[in-house]
């Protein structure tokens, strides 16, 4: 006779996948809350794990998808959570098609994600920035943190640039590593973003990323210098924002930067 597996067994933590299961129900709670449901009618968690969050998300007036990569976690969803199971998609993120499931709809996505690959979900969602109104959850906090700091902030750059010109970034609170089993080595942070009502950018998206990402491989350097290779004239060059180092450009001046790099003759 087939052995019968028992339904609800915790899943045990696997440090591969960056598992670090929530306990505390009034966090999971308020993350869910983070939510504004505006302009939207699909949310997709990450990594639901053993479901913490999930079961707040499911009280709302919303549907509710997760996307897990761990069989055991699946596995517990479906016996725990009967009416998700023909939501719950068994795949990494970061290699899913979203359109496979939605379509061109809009989602929210959440989730208290896997730390392992915070920075690859947030460029994954700036790609698919037109189907994400809104994106909200938890990190490590200092990627929290440089999601939505501003210049002039140490923790300043590449992502923060990058986030911000198309979402507003707000960072929410800060979670202690003791209400995680197992706990993490470093706190945490919850952050929302909300797509900007004109997400467009005045100037060429490519070069925008190849900017920002050029400048602040030194961020000690004055643009001038980080921008060496891109041979550009003179004139363009005594701009005084060349004098500046990235960490004291604002988002609005890094757009600027590009159009002008952009028109340079
Ligand atoms: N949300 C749960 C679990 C958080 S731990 C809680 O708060 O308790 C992070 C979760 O992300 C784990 O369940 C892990 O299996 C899942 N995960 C890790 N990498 C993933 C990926 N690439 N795609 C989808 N889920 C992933």
């Amino acid at each position: 006779m087939a052995h019968q597996k028992h339904n609800n067994h915790q899943v045990k933590a696997k440090k591969f996948l960056g598992q670090h299961f929530l306990e505390d129900e009034s966090i999971a709670e308020a993350i869910a809350d983070s939510l504004t449901l505006n302009g939207y009618k699909n949310v997709l968690e990450i990594g639901p794990g053993m479901g913490v969050l999930t079961k707040y998300l499911l009280k709302k007036p919303i549907t509710t998808y997760v996307i897990e990569i761990d069989r055991d976690s699946v596995e517990y969803l479906q016996n725990n959570y009967l009416n998700l199971a023909p939501r719950i998609i068994e795949q990494d993120f970061l290699k899913y098609d979203l359109s496979t499931t939605f379509s061109e709809e809009p989602l929210a996505i959440i989730g208290n994600f896997p730390y392992n690959i915070s920075t690859q979900i947030v460029f994954k969602t700036l790609e698919l920035r037109d189907q994400i109104p809104e994106f909200s959850g938890m990190f490590q906090k200092e990627v929290a943190q440089r999601i939505c700091s501003k210049e002039g902030s140490k923790v300043y750059g590449i992502l923060s640039v990058l986030t911000q010109a198309f979402y507003d970034a707000e960072y929410l609170f800060t979670v202690p590593p003791t209400v995680f089993n197992p706990p993490p080595r470093v706190e945490s942070g919850v952050l929302r973003l909300i797509r900007k009502a004109d997400y467009s950018l005045p100037c060429d998206e490519k070069l925008f990323f190849r900017v920002v990402k050029q400048a602040f491989q030194q961020r000690r350097k004055t643009m001038r210098n980080s921008l060496k290779t891109m041979e550009l004239s003179d004139s363009l060059k005594a701009n005084p924002i060349f004098d500046k180092r990235p960490e004291q450009i604002s988002v609005a001046q890094f757009l600027e930067l590009t159009s002008l790099i952009e028109n340079d003759k």
